[in-house]
Order: C-alpha cells, then sequence, then structure tokens
C-alpha cells in the first residue's frame, strides 16, 4: 500500500468525535431511528429496544454537539422504556429505576484505515435463536453418562489409560533382558590411520567472517539484512456504544513501517588447509595375525605446511568377537584390546539376549 491509498479513506469518514446510534422500529418498520432523540418511535410511538441499535454507515452518521455523558441507559423494570442513566424516575410510565437494568450495548467497531461503508443492524430475533441452540447443545454434551462423568472426559481417560499402557509396554520391551550362555567362535581386529594432506581450500563468507590466512580474495555487494524504517503514518479508528442512545468514535496516529534491505561484502576466497585425503588400514583374525598398525608411507617433500604435504591423522582401532548362542552367531564389539584377549576361541561367556533375541553386547562376560 502506498501512502496516497491512506489518505483516501480518511477523508471520506468522519472523524473522532460522538454520534447517534440508529435503530429500526420493529412493529411499524421505520428505519434509521436516532438513538439518543427518539425514544419512542415518532411514527407509531413504540419503545426504543436498546438491542435493536446499530452503528450507522458513513453517510448516516449525525453528530452529536456538547453530548454530556452520564453512562450507559437504564431500562425501566416496568414498562422496559430505556432512560437516561441520570434519570431516578422513568419518562413513560413514572417507575423507580432503582432496580431497573443497564441497557446492553453493541460493543466496539474497529474501522482500520477505511471508513464504515455500511450499518451494523442484526436480526435481533435470529442472534436470540441462535444463542439459544448453542446453549442448549452445549448442556446436552456436558450431559453425565456414568458416575457424574461426561462423555467427554470418558474418552480422554480412556486415551490417557491406552497411553499409559503403549509406554509401560514400549519401556517393558527395551529394558528386557534374558540370561543366557555361549562360546567363543572367532575373534577379528582392524586398525586405520587417517592421512591427511595440506590443500587450497576455496569458500565463500562474508567479510567478516573470512578465516585469517585467506588469500585471492573476490568480493562483492550483495543483500545481508533488511532494516525496518519508518514510513509516514495512518490513522485508525474504533466506534465504542456507550449504551445511551450515542456512540463515541476514537481514532489513534498508527506509524507505518517498510523493510529497506542493508548491503553487505560477499567474499570467494581460498585458503589452505589440513584435509583427510585417505586411509590406511590393516585387519586380521586372533588365530592368524596379531594386531598391529599399519605400514605406510607419506607423499614426496611432505614435512612442512606445503601444498601437497601429508601428515598422519587419527588413529582408529576395532575388536570384535564372534559368540554363538542358542544355535545363532552374534558379533560384538569390544571396548579394548585387553578385553578383546580374553576372547580366546572356544572360551565359554555369559551374555543377556533382548526381547528380539539379540545379544546385548554391554553385559557379554568371560566365564
Ligand atoms: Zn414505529
Ligand atoms: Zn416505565
Amino acid at each position: 500500500m502506498t501512502d496516497n491509498d491512506t489518505s483516501l479513506p480518511g477523508e471520506r469518514r468522519h472523524g473522532a468525535g460522538t454520534y447517534q446510534m440508529l435503530w429500526n422500529c420493529r412493529f411499524c418498520g421505520t428505519e434509521k431511528l436516532l438513538g439518543l432523540q427518539h425514544r419512542h418511535c415518532p411514527n407509531c410511538g413504540a419503545a426504543q429496544d436498546p438491542a435493536w441499535r446499530y452503528f450507522p454507515s458513513e453517510a448516516d452518521m449525525v453528530a452529536v454537539e456538547d453530548h454530556r455523558y452520564v453512562g450507559a441507559d437504564r431500562i425501566c423494570p416496568a414498562c422496559s422504556q430505556p432512560n437516561s442513566a441520570a434519570a431516578d424516575f422513568c419518562v413513560a410510565c413514572g417507575a423507580n429505576l432503582e432496580t431497573g437494568q443497564i441497557a446492553s450495548t453493541q460493543g466496539v467497531r474497529e474501522l482500520g484505515t477505511g471508513a464504515a461503508e455500511t450499518d451494523t443492524r442484526r436480526d435481533v430475533v435470529l442472534d436470540r435463536f441462535q444463542a439459544e441452540m448453542m446453549r442448549v447443545r452445549g448442556e446436552e454434551k456436558a450431559r453425565p453418562v456414568l458416575l457424574g462423568l461426561t462423555r467427554t472426559h470418558l474418552i480422554l481417560i480412556g486415551v490417557l489409560l491406552a497411553v499409559i499402557a503403549c509406554v509401560a509396554a514400549g519401556v517393558y520391551a527395551v529394558t528386557y533382558r534374558k540370561a543366557a550362555s555361549g562360546t567363543v567362535q572367532a575373534a577379528a581386529w582392524e586398525r586405520v590411520i587417517e592421512i591427511q594432506e595440506f590443500r587450497a581450500l576455496t569458500d565463500e563468507a562474508w567479510r567478516d567472517q573470512v578465516p585469517a590466512g585467506a588469500y585471492d580474495l573476490s568480493c562483492r555487494e550483495r543483500q545481508r539484512d533488511t532494516r525496518r524504517v519508518e514510513a509516514g503514518s495512518h490513522e485508525e479508528c474504533s466506534d465504542i456504544d456507550q449504551g445511551d442512545g450515542t456512540f463515541r468514535r476514537e481514532c489513534r496516529t498508527v506509524i507505518d513501517y517498510r523493510d529497506e534491505p542493508v548491503y553487505d561484502s560477499y567474499c570467494r576466497y581460498t585458503v589452505n588447509r589440513w584435509m583427510s585425503s585417505r586411509s590406511v588400514s590393516a585387519a586380521g583374525e586372533a588365530d592368524q595375525s596379531p594386531p598391529a598398525w599399519p605400514v605406510f608411507q607419506l607423499s614426496a617433500g611432505s614435512g612442512g605446511d606445503r601444498l601437497g604435504a601429508e601428515r598422519e591423522g587419527e588413529r582408529r582401532e576395532v575388536y570384535r568377537v564372534v559368540i554363538e548362542a542358542n544355535g545363532q552367531q552374534h558379533v560384538c564389539e569390544v571396548p579394548d584390546l585387553a578385553t578383546w584377549q580374553q576372547y580366546t576361541e572356544g572360551r565359554a561367556v555369559d551374555l543377556k539376549l533382548t526381547i528380539t533375541g539379540a545379544v546385548d553386547c554391554a553385559s557379554l562376560r568371560p566365564r
């Protein structure tokens, strides 16, 4: 929306102030009667009912000059005539207004940037019928079914019990263990050494995030962020039914914002780094060869920070044993060499099986 759009409705719209609510006579059909002036229908004499009042459209708005607000109307307990809150006795029948109810209002109408193009009259009879239907339906739903509990309560309790049962079954299945015994059939080892190479690496980053030692920088401007900036203002109004046949229009100035791009340098650069390039490994069976680290050769010219140079990286070792238990073969990894050496071929072991018959490797012990 541009600045021009916001000023247009403002010209057609009435400003802050006090205006007449309107009402339609339900008895003779006279429309757009004034809420403050016409306490009775000038056509047939019927008393105004505050429930019939509505906010007028912009074109039908009638300003009230020098209006002194004394509070929402009081309904006469004897003849239902709405009276000014300042009155002690009914203007129509003279009854004491002390026990009279405060008139209901039409609440608040929000206008935003536009004008009130239509009035807000509603079908009061239909509204009441629908409210009654909602109330009856609500009561039906809340009727107790068993032991003072409603159907909704029973469904909730059933769902809760089902969830608890599922969780309990899950915990049982995961933690279930059955003791068993087995025999070591084989034991194997594997040792791996990672080899790193000093390489030129190309990457991109914002200028303030380019790593130290980077070279061959090539940067260009690019949008990095957005910033909120003020961009004029517009007026928003709301109409408040005062309950005495008038409404109050209140307007406030709302500041508009727009997003503005923020630019920064985005750079392509090269930097030299040690990168994992290859690995060498050795493996064997316990009965054929004892565990040993693989023998390897670094590339020519290694031993410094020169492109193409190599160095040794991380070392890894893995020890496995094959167990026969319950007529099935299972493979377990053991944590270190000393533990692995206890599992010589043919040795009896104690272990635990899970609910699916798999070995819980953490429970593996030589007998
Ligand atoms: Zn009338
Ligand atoms: Zn009265």
